[in-house]
């Protein structure tokens, strides 16, 4: 019982934090996303490539959680992030609105584009903190089972968006990607799909055309 008011009472610090966050970067019109998903499924790769393909086009900042290593920090700058963050969290297994809070002041706001927040590779706790973001947006990959959905619900739930990564593996496993649509429509019918290889850039045109009309409908909302 305690322990449940204890988690409460940190969860609505959390969101008080996050909706501090959430102005902030509202008043200045920067686009902020959190892309969750489990280990692997190919977050690191589809930013590296965002950066490559739109970058240039772009002020992006990059917070890289991770829970030891700054191994995604340095992909990322080697994509050629110029202002990358690596977040270790020493252990935890998701990033809070305090950490993001912590590294807020380092970055550049104006003239900012684009925030994005890699979290840590995990379907459950990153789900239940708000991170100051407009948006979440869920990968998960062909080599996971199409029952993801279902079994961790809140994670998708909360997330806008959902990539379906490695399409370029279809056909290697028994994945559907019909049945994880219909899996993630139960959950959540306002999701909006879309389909990626970062190997063979399958769908990623896409991706960018949907991210750079984002960017412009938040700024113009300022
Ligand atoms: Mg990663
Ligand atoms: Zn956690």
């Amino acid at each position: 019982m305690e322990k449940i008011i204890v988690e409460k009472k940190v969860l609505s610090e959390n969101d008080k934090l996050a909706a501090e966050i959430r102005t902030e970067l509202t008043s200045q019109g920067i686009l902020a996303l959190n892309f969750v998903s489990s280990p692997g499924s190919g977050k690191t790769s589809l930013l590296e490539n965002t950066l490559k393909s739109i970058g240039d086009k772009l002020k992006i900042a990059l917070i890289a959680g991770d829970v030891q290593t700054e191994n995604d920090a340095n992909r990322l700058i080697a994509a050629g992030g110029k202002n990358v963050f690596p977040l270790v969290t020493g252990g935890s297994c998701h990033l809070d609105a305090k950490m993001i809070d912590k590294i807020l002041p380092k970055i550049n706001l104006d003239e900012l584009d684009l925030l994005i927040i890699e979290n840590v590779g995990n379907l459950v706790c990153p789900s239940s903190y708000d991170l100051g973001e407009d948006m979440k947006v869920a990968l998960i990959s062909t080599t996971e089972g199409h029952d993801k959905p279902l079994k961790y619900p809140g994670m998708f739930r909360r997330s806008s968006i959902m990539i379906i990564n490695k399409i370029d593996l279809l056909g290697t496993s028994d994945f559907s990607v019909d049945e994880v649509k219909k899996n993630a429509r139960q959950i959540n019918a306002n999701l909006k799909f879309f389909e990626t290889s970062c190997r063979t850039g399958t769908g990623l045109e896409m991706w960018f055309h949907w991210l750079l009309n984002e960017i412009k409908t938040k700024k113009n909302r300022v």
